[in-house]
């Protein structure tokens, strides 16, 4: 559907669950993070419910995200629901890739059409320091299986922060020989990364450049249909991409709604404006009437965020809790 701005929203992206197995400095606390109860998260029932419902109404992408979207039981069999429902054309994941080895092929069998692993560093320790876990084996192991199995929408994210993990020559290495798109995101103001210095990506062009050549820009429609802007290094098979959420901001061309694990559809990543699905889906109203008030939720999304302005304009969820 189209909002006020003119906009094609036709992306959503759920978030399963608010718990997660790593506990990234910059996302999460090690200790003291309030669960939600699983009578407070959306069934499975009510996800579907509210995807068909959201499909009637223009959207065909579902990215499902978190926490960690691979520690919800019975995932897979979602995956498989949401691929056959009418109007819905990719379903995809965005996961730390920590139990991703072991659930590859069964997630491919139901039709999942593509990944983002998050990786911040090709480095064991400082794997381990930003994530507070023993699991970085794990996690390069869920890649190399994907790609074994020939999965061909392969995307891996890496936040760069500040003297943390801004050496990235070994990520541009591993897509020398790969098809895969190695995006950087610019750190965002949310919750705990507002302690973290994110490395400014015009910086990280620059070196990127000056150590392996020119980026050259990738023009083609299908490169630049997200926020990323894509490039290409010579002698790489590999993509590099840039998200500047910041430096660069992309809002008006913004195509996407979120769904928080409690059933808030969230219009904006950095607004706390939504809509709050679950308590409407739970007092009773029928589709007709719930369809009515998402498309009005929708048609008033945000002009653009606001995580250049006051803290008290941006919403207090923590990126955990919102999915990214
Ligand atoms: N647990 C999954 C994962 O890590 O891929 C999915 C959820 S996680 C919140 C989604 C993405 O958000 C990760 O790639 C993570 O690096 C990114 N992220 C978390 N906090 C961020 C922040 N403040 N700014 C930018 N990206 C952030
Ligand atoms: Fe978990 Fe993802 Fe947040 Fe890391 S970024 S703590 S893996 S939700």
């Amino acid at each position: 559907m189209i909002d006020r701005f003119n906009r094609r929203i036709e992306y959503v992206r759920v978030s399963l669950t608010d718990r997660c197995n790593l506990r990234c400095r910059y996302c999460m606390p090690e200790s003291g993070v309030t669960k939600l109860a699983h009578s407070e998260i959306l069934t499975y029932e009510e996800v579907l419910r509210v995807i068909r419902l959201l499909a009637r109404l223009g959207i065909k992408k579902v990215r499902l995200t978190g926490g960690e979207p691979l520690i919800r039981m019975g995932i897979v069999d979602l995956i498989r629901s949401i691929k056959n429902l009418d109007g819905i054309e990719r379903v995809v994941m965005t996961t730390n890739g920590v139990r991703l080895a072991s659930m590859a092929e069964q997630l491919i069998d139901a039709g999942l059409d593509g990944i983002n692993l998050s990786l911040d560093t090709l480095d064991g320790k400082i794997f381990q320091a930003i994530s507070r876990r023993d699991c970085f084996d794990r996690v390069l192991e869920g890649l190399n299986k994907i790609l074994s199995l020939g999965m061909r929408d392969v995307k891996l994210n890496c936040v760069p922060l500040a003297e943390i993990n801004d050496d990235v020559d070994d990520l541009i290495e591993l897509i020398r020989d790969r098809d895969v798109k190695l995006r950087f995101i610019e750190l965002m103001p949310i919750g705990l990364a507002r302690d973290f210095k994110g490395l400014p990506l015009s910086t990280l062009r620059d070196r990127i450049e000056q150590k392996f050549g020119r980026l050259m820009p990738i023009d083609s429609t299908e490169a630049q249909a997200g926020p990323a802007k894509y490039f290409r290094l010579n002698g790489f098979v590999g993509a590099i991409g840039f998200i500047d959420a910041l430096e660069d901001k992309f809002c008006s061309t913004c195509n996407r709604v979120r769904l928080t694990a409690e059933g808030f559809l969230k219009l904006c990543l950095s607004a706390p404006a939504g809509l709050d699905v679950k308590r409407l889906m739970r007092g009773g109203l029928d589709d007709e009437q719930l369809m009515l008030r998402l498309s009005s939720a929708i048609y008033n999304k945000p002009l653009e965020h606001a995580f250049d302005g006051a803290i008290e304009l941006n919403d207090r969820r923590r990126m955990y809790q919102v999915g990214g």
